[in-house]
């Protein structure tokens, strides 16, 4: 199966997909993970990436399309995948069908995270990750055990840079500009699945898995 899930930052796409890839076996490719992972390295890729990620813009399309092309071709990707923060764009979109056209194969189900404004800035300032495994708190509804070490791996938890007030704005009006319009693009193709994570995480999975099953996919 091979699931695309979009959401606002801090909609909860990347937990939601955490949960999935453990319930479908799928392997989980987080762009935004891979960019991290170049910055921290200090890769021509990162020192890149990390001029547009930290003013809460896109990197280019030429650079993310052929980064995931190159993540997708690797073997973990046979059995299915669930793609965390792309397509973020039209561009990357039509790039994204192209890509799988060319193997016979096309994405079955879009998962669509919805949450309200107001409450994805409360989610986006509280939230704290691990600098090892990328395990995701929040210092209001889930906070680490021990402050600033994760529950899971005992890494440091800190909070990402474009988490930060001043770049949260930014990215939102990026996701309401280049991201939103990628509803519509997949709505006409009628493979949008809905999950409504305003209250709790455990029930936008469960309206994911429903959806999933209405579809025939599981
Ligand atoms: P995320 O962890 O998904 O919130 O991504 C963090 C940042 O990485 C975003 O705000 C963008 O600057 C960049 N990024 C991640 N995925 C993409 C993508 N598909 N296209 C362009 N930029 C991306």
């Amino acid at each position: 199966m091979k699931l695309i899930i979009l959401g606002a930052p801090g909609s909860g796409k990347g937990t939601s997909a955490t949960v999935l890839r453990e319930e479908y076996n799928l392997a989980h490719i987080s762009t935004g993970d891979i960019f991290r992972a170049n910055i921290k390295g200090n890769t021509p890729l990162g020192i890149e990436a990390k001029s547009y990620i930290d003013k809460g813009l896109l990197v280019p399309d030429s650079l993310t399309i052929s980064m995931v092309e190159d993540r997708l071709s690797q073997d973990d990707c046979k059995a299915g995948y669930i793609l965390d923060g792309f397509p973020r764009t039209i561009a990357q979109a039509e790039a994204l069908d192209e890509m799988l056209a060319k193997q016979n194969t096309k994405i079955d189900a879009v998962l669509s995270i919805v949450v309200d404004d107001e409450e994805i800035k409360n989610r986006v300032a509280g939230r704290r990750v691990c600098e090892k495994c990328g395990a995701s708190y929040n210092v209001v509804f889930k906070p680490t055990k021990v402050e600033g070490v994760c529950d899971l791996c005992g890494g440091v938890v800190y909070q990402r840079e474009d988490d930060k007030p001043e770049t949260v704005e930014a990215r939102l009006k990026t996701y309401y500009k280049n991201t939103q319009p990628l509803i519509d693009f997949y709505n006409k193709k009628g493979i949008i699945v809905e999950g409504d994570n305003n209250k709790n995480p455990e029930v936008c999975i469960e309206q994911i898995k429903e959806g999933l099953k209405a579809k025939g996919l599981v």
